[in-house]
């Protein structure tokens, strides 16, 4: 039996990694216009950094991730998010020694078990942004500013941002108390996860998929009505910088998002059809927690398929231009050892060249050309060796022109 490949992967290859490659160029752009700097970390981590990190009770590590000993009886998981990661580097090369704020940004894939379906599969890509050092508003509007750049780039219309502040552990006290009381009383409908979690970490009920957790969520207490007043200049502040550069927002009390580390705020984007393209928010406890130095931080996540997604929706995924400047062909075993020299030096004058492999006829090469959609096609015969002399024809104008091999090399460049 033929392999398969496993079970929510995918190969990436033709058109949709040129499509691929194309979104992660603009938001590398994009961060080099923000002045982030990239971090790569290795895809797989010690499991303790997201039972620390990403947080026991969350359906991430309960369910989601993949993890295995290693041959030196280690617990290793392979990356189900991209912020224990950052976190851990961040501390590790104490880059906190630096001036702050540290602006890093990483393109990675990461790991899921998750069912597979449209857009969530268990090998995705995923491009973050982490800022540490700032507990300003500033840093989670400039963040905020980036995936509005991005989305915009990518003529993605319609796409609207939501925000909430989820508090700090000190406002949560109240709150977790009066939510904890209010599931007790729906405690039988819960599903098994929330019953074990809810004393620990009520709010992970409101992310649950469970239906019925769902429907015991809706009308459950919100965190954004409890806020101390620290929080709540916090996110006061952070609707006066986003209404002065205009940027529209609606509050949505119903954001938690799935890590146990988010404070104060927290954001999603929301496309037109209604679902979530991306999120992120505050996270001012986490470093403390993985690495003991207490310092603030806020970022996001956005999948590369998600976007895909997108795109492909709105049916505006982008046409990724793929000319050949130039097709060499040959007739006879001199030419073909001397296109093989012309093309390496059209190549090092940055000229897209294609030549013939295949010791196909002139008809054929000339069919070849076209199909792979060379824009200028030469011939080389004995004759034209011995001249210097050949014709070019312009595949999309279908003229042919005689000229010399220097003034094609030259028309190219320029
Ligand atoms: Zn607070
Ligand atoms: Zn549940």
């Amino acid at each position: 039996m033929e392999i398969q490949l496993p079970r929510g992967t995918k190969d990436w290859f033709g058109d949709e990694i040129e499509v691929r490659r194309y979104i992660e160029n603009i938001e590398r752009e994009l961060c080099r216009l923000f002045n982030i700097k990239e971090l790569d970390t290795p895809v797989f981590e010690y499991t303790e950094l997201f039972e620390r990190g990403v947080g026991d009770t969350t359906d991430i590590v309960q369910k989601e991730m993949y993890t295995f000993m290693d041959k030196g009886d280690r617990s290793i998981t392979l990356k189900p998010e991209g912020t224990a990661g950052a976190v851990r580097a961040f501390m590790q090369n104490n880059m906190y020694a630096n001036v702050q704020p540290t602006k890093l940004f990483y393109i990675m894939p990461m790991f899921r078990y998750e069912k597979p379906q449209s857009g969530r599969l268990r090998q995705h890509h995923q491009f973050g942004v982490e800022y540490f050092g700032s507990s300003e508003p500033t840093a989670d509007v400039e963040v905020i500013t980036l995936l509005i750049k991005l989305f915009c780039k990518l003529k993605l219309p319609d796409v609207k941002l939501h925000i909430n502040s989820i508090g700090c552990k000190s406002c949560r006290r109240e709150y977790n108390e009066r939510f904890i009381k209010y599931l007790e009383e729906n405690k039988e409908d819960l599903c098994d996860t929330c019953r074990e979690r809810m004393y620990k970490n009520p709010m992970r009920v409101i992310d649950c998929k469970n239906i019925q957790c769902k429907d015991i969520a809706k009308n459950a207490p919100r965190v954004l009505d409890y806020l101390d007043d620290e929080c709540k200049n916090h996110f006061e502040k952070l609707k006066r910088l986003l209404e002065v550069q205009n940027i529209a927002y609606e509050i949505d009390k119903d954001i938690v998002r799935g890590q146990d580390y988010y404070t104060k705020t927290v954001f999603e984007f929301i496309d037109r059809r209604g679902s979530t393209i991306c999120g992120g928010g505050r996270y001012d406890n986490l470093v403390e927690e993985i690495g003991g130095k207490s310092i603030p931080a806020v970022g996001f996540g956005v999948g590369v398929e998600r976007l895909l997604l997108a795109l492909t929706e709105e049916n505006i995924l982008p046409i990724i231009k793929n000319d050949i400047d130039i097709f060499i062909g040959y007739i006879g075993d001199k030419a073909c050892e001397e296109v093989q020299k012309l093309a390496s030096s059209f190549r090092d004058y940055n000229i897209k060249v294609e030549v013939e492999h295949m010791n196909r006829s002139v008809k054929a090469q000339m069919k070849y050309a076209d199909k792979i959609g060379a824009k200028n096609v030469v011939i080389i015969g004995d004759n034209e060796l011995k001249t210097g002399i050949c014709k070019l024809k312009n595949m999309h104008t279908g003229e042919e022109n005689e000229t010399t091999l220097d003034k094609i090399l030259h028309m190219l460049y320029n």
